[in-house]
């Protein structure tokens, strides 16, 4: 894991090392002043001139002040720049993951992932890093400095250091463990927040604010108890360090009291060895601080890189030039969503050839998404063939396949942005003149007419601004601007007022004179003129025929017509 930590430096490290490199001229800066502070000290007893140490000693507070400033600036450069290299390797990760898993994952957990856990990298890999490197130089400067002056004080200290030390060093993985807690907590708070804001106006509706926010409390809160253990074990940590410095500058006093009074030793000596075992003090507490960073490092890297070994999903590209329909086969298809999860399909058998209309009509649960989310690859099916176009879905390439179908989702979703935006979302080269035409064929017209800035209003967040019917036929517009060679519609359940129905059914008839049209139809008005109708049943194909030809035969075929009062 240090190694996944390291591996965010790697671009960075020129930098980096030019920042500590300051870091540490700052350092012997400051590592020099106990010394000419002695010279000054000295100077007194002996009647020399005071001038060039004191001259020593200014321009070495100086310079440590400048190069100290600029080693920090390039510090905090490199850790925005660390951060964004994080967020951008995770956000190609997260667009990029197969659907099956992000099913799975929570979308407020994977936001605090990208804006949490990657800040977290940025102190642990400039100042964290540096800081210690620096610290280790100027702790073991120090102890060399004190080793030259008296090798028995020095022992004392180094008792009572490694001590404490070794206490601190138990405390680690503890502050480590409770500060991936922690993360986990602020994840989760990202995740019932992302339920309720989801589902905000059933929220309101259902007056269960005030639980909901119970909810988002209780996880605030959880985090709220982790990051006070990591502030506890953090603290315990700080704490040791101090009395280490404090137990040995008493016993330093009394040794060196004794070796003074018996004029083994000079009592300049003697407090040069002070003033450096105070020098301990910051690089001590630095390495602590340095080591508990390291950790917070280590559980932001863990959380990153459970999404960054998920596996990813070549991209599409952009649709292919032939627009040529295609036909569909699904020959003895059987498909679960997950090892532990009943059969969706078992063995569904049907076929479309290019061009014209077909819907998909059953009970609900019967497997028709499904179809859909199979031959967009969505999912890949356990058993059976799918082809496209005469060609295994498996043989083609998954952007290529994707490029030749165009998809309309159940809940049709607009995006927050502009109508134009919304259009050509999936054919972003698309000229004027093929927009012009979607929106015509989609019967949108009167919508670009109505709204104040026709194709560039904005249409709200999940596009308020529109009707159902509107929405839908957005996104039909959509999916047509790509030039599909199949149009795979998953007709909305929500009740389309008469003239959006009429609507609806008119865009639909027509795309099929031009490409294959595969719809699930909710509603069997808007399929008793297809050019074939697949009726399902329990995740398996009952019957195939036209609307009159299943009417006579197929039971439960006459009996959802019948329901929706297509016959009497
Ligand atoms: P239909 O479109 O005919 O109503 P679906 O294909 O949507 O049927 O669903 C068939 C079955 O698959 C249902 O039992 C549903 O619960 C299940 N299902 C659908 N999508 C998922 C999914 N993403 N994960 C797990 N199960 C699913």
């Amino acid at each position: 894991m240090i190694k996944d930590l390291l591996a965010y430096i790697r671009p960075h490290r020129r930098i980096l090392v030019i920042g500590g490199l300051l870091g540490l001229i700052g350092s012997i800066a400051g590592l020099a002043m106990p010394l000419l502070a002695k010279y000054v000290v000295d100077a007194f007893g002996q009647d020399r001139s005071m001038a060039g140490p004191l001259i020593g000693l200014s321009v070495a507070v100086l310079v440590g002040a400048v190069v100290s400033a600029g080693g920090n600036y390039l510090m905090e450069r490199t850790g925005e720049g660390i951060v964004l290299g994080a967020r951008r390797r995770l956000v190609d990760r997260m667009l990029r993951l197969k659907v099956a898993d992000v099913d799975r994952l929570k979308p407020g957990d994977l936001m605090s992932r990208v804006t949490g856990d990657t800040t977290l990298l940025r102190s642990v890999l400039t100042n964290g890093i540096v800081n210690s490197i620096g610290s280790a130089f100027m702790l073991v400067g120090a102890i060399v400095m004190m080793a030259t002056m008296d090798g028995v004080l020095l022992l004392v200290t180094l008792l009572v250091v490694v001590v404490i030390g070794g206490m601190t060093g138990l405390i680690m993985p503890r502050i480590q463990r409770a500060q991936q807690d922690a993360q986990e907590a602020v994840g989760e708070m990202g995740a019932v927040l992302d339920r309720a804001l989801q589902a905000y106006r059933t929220v309101k509706a259902s007056g269960a604010e005030e639980r909901e926010i119970g909810v988002v409390a209780g996880a605030a809160e959880r985090a709220r108890d982790r990051g006070l253990q990591v502030a506890g074990w953090t603290s315990l940590a700080g704490v040791a360090t101090w009395m280490a410095v404090q137990i040995a500058f008493l016993c330093v006093l009394g040794v060196g009291g004794a070796r003074v009074a018996s004029g083994t030793l000079e009592v300049s000596s003697l407090i040069a060895f002070l003033l450096y075992l105070f020098y301990l003090v910051a690089p001590i507490g630095q390495l602590v601080e340095g080591a508990v960073q390291l950790q917070q490092g280590l559980a932001a890297v863990k959380r990153i890189k459970e999404i960054e070994d998920l596996p990813a999903e070549p991209v599409a590209v952009p649709a292919s030039s032939t627009a040529e329909p295609v036909g569909v086969r699904f020959e003895d298809v059987a498909f679960r969503y997950g090892d532990d999860r009943p059969a969706v399909h078992h063995g569904v058998s049907f076929e479309v050839p290019p061009g014209g209309l077909t819907a998909l009509v059953g009970p609900s649960g019967a497997g028709k998404s499904t179809v859909f989310a199979l031959l967009e690859r969505f999912y890949e099916h356990q058993e059976g063939t799918i082809t496209v176009g005469g060609r295994d879905i498996r043989d083609w390439p998954l952007g290529d396949l994707r490029a030749a179908l165009g998809y309309v989702e159940q809940d049709a979703p607009v995006l927050a942005g502009t109508l134009r935006e919304n259009l050509l979302f999936a054919a972003q080269d698309a000229t004027e003149e093929d927009l012009r035409r979607a929106i015509t064929r989609t019967r949108l017209d009167d919508l670009v007419a109505r709204l104040p800035e026709g194709l560039d209003t904005a249409v709200g967040h999940r596009g308020v601004l529109l009707s159902g019917g509107e929405r839908q036929r957005v996104a039909i517009a959509r999916a047509l601007l790509r030039k599909p060679r199949l149009l795979l519609l998953d007709e909305a359940t929500s009740q389309l007022d008469a003239v959006n129905e009429l609507r609806l059914r008119e865009v639909i008839a027509e795309v099929a004179t031009e490409t294959t049209v595969l719809v699930i139809a909710h509603r069997l008005s808007t399929v008793t003129n297809a050019d074939r109708i697949v009726v399902m049943e329990g995740g398996g194909v009952r019957a195939v025929g036209t609307h009159d030809e299943l009417v006579g035969h197929d039971d439960l075929y006459r009996e959802l017509a019948a329901t929706q009062f297509l016959v009497s």
